[in-house]
């Protein structure tokens, strides 16, 4: 009997999420195989914020857009990007309308990291130990309340998401880069930096995946770094899992991913970050801002700042990211 009910609810379930899909011209294909996901996640919820999604996208006032954002993951952000960001956003519970900064409210010391998030003027909370590795991180309020928001959904099919980075100042970002750079730290693979003697190669070879100092988008309050510091632990097993979560779900909470491989949507840059994600619509207020106000004689105050201009950092690293996230 309760077999019954169950098979009942979940045709449904499905026949409804099949009409709402047809009249916002979702691409079947990709209905089909979101479907499928969702049924081979085994989550009853799943079902449930499938219904949800496809209300979302129906609410949606552009009908281009719309037909955007019902195929799932990135192109969520798309959408949100052809509204302008602050506009709806996919997930009708959150509330990014009208509270997203502003370009005047970005000045050159935030850009910079040349901030105090344990300020209590300054606009950052404090992120719960519950969803971090440690205590004593911060985000930006909004963003964090958006976080929140992805990571009780997360947990609710299955997924457990946890900070392991989040806002670093330009100080803190100085230690990590002057670490490398004086050999103190290893780099990936190995590398001592202080092995490589021409300055410009030496910062080229931190850059693949730390920032200079002024120019993460740590500082920003808007980026995290979630679960592993290792592409390859999303590639397989509980990862690989979160990071297709990640990937369908995180547009719809204003998430995207700055740094994807190296492809038609970026072109170089930092290496590819499956953990690294940024809360947009804040984030592209600062991008934007930064390719207005920051210049190279700003990128200074730490070992090595005379290589970022031989390097044209801003263009091939702050710039270049994954286009869905600008
Ligand atoms: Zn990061």
């Amino acid at each position: 009997m309760i077999i019954l009910v169950v098979v009942l609810a979940l045709l449904l379930i499905f026949s409804r999420g099949f009409r709402a899909a047809r009249r916002v011209n979702i691409d079947p294909q990709h209905d089909e195989q979101k479907l499928t996901a969702v049924t081979a996640d085994n989550h009853p919820a799943a079902g449930f914020y499938h219904q949800d999604y496809v209300t979302a996208v129906n609410s949606t006032p552009d009908p281009q857009a719309a037909s955007i954002a019902a195929e799932p993951g990135k192109n969520g952000v798309q959408a949100f990007n052809r509204q302008g960001s602050g506009s709806l956003p996919l997930n009708e519970d959150l509330d990014m309308e009208g509270n997203s900064m502003q370009p005047e409210d970005i000045s050159k010391e935030m850009l910079l990291g040349r901030v105090n998030p344990a300020s209590e003027t300054e606009g950052f909370s404090l992120i719960e130990s519950r969803y971090a590795r440690r205590d004593g991180m911060y985000l930006r309020s909004e963003a964090l309340d958006a976080f929140v928001k992805m990571y009780d959904a997360a947990e609710k099919d299955g997924i457990q998401l946890m900070v392991l980075s989040a806002t670093r100042t330009f100080d803190h970002q100085r230690r990590i880069w002057e670490n490398k750079w004086n050999g103190e730290r290893m780099l990936h693979g190995n590398i001592r930096a202080t092995d490589i003697r021409n300055p410009a190669e030496r910062s080229r070879e931190i850059l693949r995946f730390s920032a200079m100092p002024g120019t993460s988008r740590h500082h920003w309050g808007t980026d995290v770094d979630l679960n592993s510091l290792q592409n390859s632990y999303f590639e397989q097993g509980q990862g690989k899992r979160v990071y297709q979560w990640l990937a369908d779900n995180a547009a719809a909470y204003g998430f995207c991913q700055p740094y994807t491989a190296h492809g038609e949507r970026r072109n170089g840059g930092y290496e590819e970050e499956k953990w690294h994600w940024s809360y947009k619509p804040i984030a592209v207020q600062f991008y934007h801002t930064f390719a207005e106000k920051i210049s190279y004689e700003d990128i200074i105050g730490f070992d090595g700042a005379e290589t970022a201009r031989e390097l044209q950092v801003i263009e091939n690293y702050v710039l270049d990211v994954n286009r869905d996230c600008f």
